[in-house]
């Protein structure tokens, strides 16, 4: 006789039968009836199997019973109390991790002034006004800059480039010559570089939107909607709303840009919360092809701060939204909430993550001086530098870095189902909620917990009625574009 109990998993739901989402593998496991009847019996308690058979006896016979138990066993729902699971070692990864990304700051100007800016708002990190950091990034910057990625990839055959601001445009003719230059040094070395930026769209002009479609550019727009929602805080300094001159621009750019799907990228407040509306203006009246939301990352004391009613609200809406995407992908047609479908990717592909984005790790920002930072919101820190694009990565400083941010380190996030997923989520939210990257965001848990479910029922859905469309993420088909 041995005794049981429970390991760490998520029950969930979907299309009519029970599943398990395994929190140490970060895999999914259809119950059969056998099974949600064993998990059923032992519950929270310890039970010994042979009890959990004699509990089973008329519904399930002795040999269905025992397979099932030998099941959950060997996926590690359950096992035997006597022996406990291993801790996990924590696993740092290899000393030169490769580049992957590289977020080119060209600017820390912006022409607009949107009032909930990370960059220029209370919450700012760096000062870019008055700050040590040059306003323009220079060609020289950006070639070393390109020096610098082509290197630091190692042994990828493609490395990310992605074009960032400030406004990114301010800085067109350093991104046009940077571009070409990569493109040519990439070839000597057998390299490719794949490139991206991301645009208030406010300097869009035909010269520029004609460069971007000859050069197959990824293009993501930060907007927030209709024009009431965008003027609410996409502003000028003049405090002008910007919708009324990016709006013709960006249907221009859709027109005419038909070599790479082009997303928008919004940023959700308490005050505009209308995630449906603004799905459906941005893609059936403008044409975006995806669209992805995020949070505000600001200090809870501003009147714009999510709260906890409105990270209910905002499930409420991804919830409805995500249900619509499956739906559509049900029936093979493309739905563009990017939200879901990265992370139905995710969990497509077994992420079990040690830290919450690359960023440190694959992806770094690059300051407009050509300081290396943990990612493009920290570019210019000081605090958050990781070396220089001359003198290549402070290996010492990353190392350190991710010997403190380890998730093994967070001690709710251990006991947490979403893990996997969220390990802590991002380190500038945290860094301004709590003064620390080090801190795991549990203001928020209850929606990444929320939405992870919501994600994981939408997979279970799929896997049953449209399985090649999440056998496609393994050939990368509907891989999303990257969205800073
Ligand atoms: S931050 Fe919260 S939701 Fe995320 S892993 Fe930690 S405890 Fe879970
Ligand atoms: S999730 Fe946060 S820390 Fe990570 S790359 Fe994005 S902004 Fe930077």
């Amino acid at each position: 006789m041995i005794t049981l109990s429970r390991r760490e998993f998520h029950l969930f739901q979907a299309a009519g039968r029970d599943f398990l989402y395994l929190v140490p593998s970060a895999a999914i496991f259809a119950l059969d009836q056998p099974s949600a009847a064993v998990l059923n019996v032992l519950g929270n308690a310890s039970r010994s199997d042979d009890d959990i058979v004699a509990a089973l006896a008329g519904r399930f016979d002795e040999a269905a019973a025992r397979a099932a138990i030998r099941e959950l066993v060997e996926v590690r729902a359950i096992g035997y109390q006597q022996r406990p699971d291993p801790v996990l070692p924590k696993m740092l990864p290899m000393a030169a991790f490769p580049l992957n990304t590289m977020v080119l700051n060209v600017t820390n100007q912006c022409n607009l002034a949107c009032t909930y800016c990370y960059e220029y708002g209370e919450d700012k990190i760096v000062d870019t006004e008055h700050g040590k950091q040059s306003k323009f990034m220079s060609e020289a910057t950006a070639r070393e800059s390109v020096e610098f990625l082509l290197k630091e990839s190692g042994p990828s055959r493609i490395a990310h480039l992605t074009f960032f601001g400030g406004e990114t445009l301010l800085n067109f003719p350093v991104l046009q010559a940077t571009i070409a230059y990569a493109r040519q040094r990439a070839a000597e070395v057998g390299k490719t570089i794949d490139f991206s930026l991301t645009t208030n769209a406010t300097l869009l002009k035909p010269e520029i939107i004609e460069f971007l479609a000859e050069n197959q550019v990824g293009v993501t727009i930060s907007i927030d909607g209709p024009q009431e929602l965008q003027n609410r805080f996409r502003v000028f300094h003049n405090g002008a709303g910007s919708y009324e001159v990016v709006a013709p621009k960006i249907k221009e750019l859709l027109k005419r840009h038909r070599s790479r799907p082009i997303g928008a990228r919004v940023t959700l407040t308490s005050d505009t919360l209308d995630i449906t509306r603004i799905y459906r203006h941005l893609t059936e009246e403008m044409g975006f092809w995806e669209v992805g939301f995020a949070p505000v990352t600001t200090s809870p004391q501003q009147q714009y701060a999510i709260g906890e009613h409105g990270f209910d609200k905002m499930l409420g809406q991804f919830r409805a939204l995500a249900h619509e995407f499956l739906e559509n992908v049900a029936a093979n047609k493309h739905h563009g909430f990017s939200n879901v479908k990265d992370t139905l990717e995710e969990i497509h592909k077994g992420v079990s993550k040690a830290y919450p984005c690359g960023a440190g790790l694959g992806l770094l920002g690059v300051s407009t001086d050509g300081d290396v930072a943990l990612c493009h919101r920290f570019a210019g820190s000081d605090a958050h530098k990781f070396g220089t694009v001359r003198d290549g990565i402070d290996r010492e400083t990353q190392r350190a870095f991710l010997e403190d941010h380890h998730v093994a380190d967070k001690t709710d996030c251990q006991k947490c189902w979403a893990r996997p997923l969220c390990s802590g989520g991002c380190y500038h939210e945290a860094h301004v909620r709590y003064g620390t990257t080090t801190r795991p965001n549990l203001h928020y848990c209850e929606w990444i917990r929320g939405w992870t479910d919501t994600c994981l029922q939408i997979y279970g859905e799929l896997s049953e009625r449209n399985p090649d469309f999440l056998a496609r993420f393994d050939r990368e088909e509907v891989k999303a574009e990257a969205v800073l």
